[in-house]
């Protein structure tokens, strides 16, 4: 499964019911600018290790591209590609002034040394780092790339351009020109997208939740939500997951995992595969780890009353027909994990006024804003009689197209 090809039927499907000119279709399904690179690593071993890394610029039309970098042995061009475009149209849904992009780089980075790692890190940035920067491109973290990293990059791209505003890199640690609040926020972003669409949904106060992946977005969606009361019925990492009929507590499963390595033996709960923990009887249904989780294949067999898609692409459009004709709402990626690329492009606002918002100031903005947003993408749903996915879609390409034609005019 393509996931470029899935993202561009997403989009077609919601021209059907919400019709673009033919020049911001045109503009939308290539992207701007793609560049492929090759950074060589000197290994601890005494060999020389070349690693493929890319960035994808996608749409400028709103504002310097925005996206994360992805280190994962099956990151490729078409992956990379299709989350460059969910970006643009992710930053138009939440109205902040950003473009779309993304990169990555093929390589587990579980295998590599700390100093390869960071040689790694280093290198992709001297390979792109002339198409970078606070009015071009800001990169961020995505799945595997740690605000550690982050730092790296950052500092890297100091030293090569001289450019010391901090500007360039979001997802930084907090001493080193972080923002408060990054770290949760997109966890804290998609519990804000539930709450606002809570009672339209039919969801009670009190929801039970699974959650596929507990990295920082998996992992921060099922703290804040256990925190508010709700019931975590499973997590998982990549190697399958926890389930417990009465409720796990988030802190523990992460705890145990720190000190074991994985979830195998994690007390008063049953091992469940990935597989099997998608299709539990739930009310809400979390994937957030990678793409095509949610396919024809499964999609009939999903129990869940809603799916809040925190990772991106985890659903395929055949699976959104599926889901919409048992009546189980999806509530899509682009909006539903929209706070992290917010946080972030707060963070590049305090770098570049040099300033630092506390984190009740942080998360209350990203609150409103994506109450705000929420709504109007069920506004639009109900008047386009359509998915939460054509409707967020709509929203975007309606802000995408205005950029266009306000940039024609110059
Ligand atoms: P991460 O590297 O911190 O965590 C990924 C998690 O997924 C880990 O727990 C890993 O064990 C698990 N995982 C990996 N492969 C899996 C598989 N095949 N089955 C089940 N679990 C698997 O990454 P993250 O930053 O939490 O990103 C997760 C998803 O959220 C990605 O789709 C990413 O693009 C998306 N996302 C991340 C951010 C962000 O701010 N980090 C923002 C928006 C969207």
């Amino acid at each position: 499964m393509n996931p470029f090809k899935q993202a561009l039927e997403q989009l077609e499907r919601t021209i059907a019911v919400s019709p673009v000119s033919d020049e911001l279709r045109r503009r939308l399904i290539r992207p701007e600018r793609e560049l492929t690179v090759s950074i060589p690593v000197a290994m601890d071993n005494g060999t020389t290790r070349l690693f493929e890394g890319y960035r994808i610029q996608h749409s400028s039309l709103r504002g310097p591209y925005k996206g994360g970098i992805r280190f994962h042995p099956d990151a490729n061009t078409d992956e990379v590609r299709a989350l460059a475009f969910w970006m643009t149209l992710k930053c138009a849904v939440t109205n902040i002034p950003m473009g779309g992009g993304k990169g990555g780089i093929t390589v587990d980075p579980k295998k590599l040394s700390k100093a390869e790692l960071e040689k790694l890190s280093r290198g992709w940035v001297r390979a792109l780092y002339p198409i970078l920067g606070p009015e071009r491109d800001v990169p961020a973290p995505d799945v595997n790339t740690t605000p550690e990293i982050m730092l790296w990059m950052s500092d890297e791209y100091a030293k090569l351009t001289g450019d010391t505003r901090n500007a360039t890199f979001t997802g930084k640690p907090l001493a080193n020109g972080g923002s408060e609040g990054r770290g949760v926020a997109t966890g804290m972003g998609g519990f804000y997208v539930f709450e606002a669409l809570r009672k339209s949904l039919k969801l009670p106060e009190r929801v039970s939740v699974v959650i596929q992946g507990m990295g920082n977005v998996g992992g921060n969606a099922a703290k804040i939500f256990h925190e508010h009361g709700h019931n975590i019925l499973a997590m998982s990492d990549s190697r399958g997951g926890v389930y417990s009929p009465s409720g796990l507590d988030p802190e523990e499963v992460e705890r145990y995992k720190k000190e074991s390595g994985n979830l195998k033996g994690f007390p008063g709960a049953k091992q469940i595969s990935n597989e099997k923990l998608l299709e539990l009887s739930c009310d809400v249904l979390i994937p957030a780890a990678l793409e095509n989780q949610i396919t024809k294949k499964n999609a009939k067999n999903i129990k869940a009353k809603v799916v809040l898609e925190l990772a991106n692409g985890p659903t395929t459009t055949e699976a959104d027909d599926v889901l919409f004709k048992k009546g189980v709402a999806v509530v899509p990626d682009i909006l539903a994990n929209a706070g992290g690329v917010v946080v972030s492009t707060y963070e590049w606002e305090q770098n570049l006024k040099g300033e630092h918002w506390s984190e009740a100031d942080v998360l209350k903005r990203l609150h409103v804003l994506l109450d705000r947003e929420s709504k109007n993408v069920l506004e639009i749903s109900k008047k386009l009689k359509t998915d939460l996915r054509r409707a967020a879609f709509a929203l975007a390409l309606k802000r995408l197209e205005k950029a266009l034609q306000s940039q024609s005019r110059q």
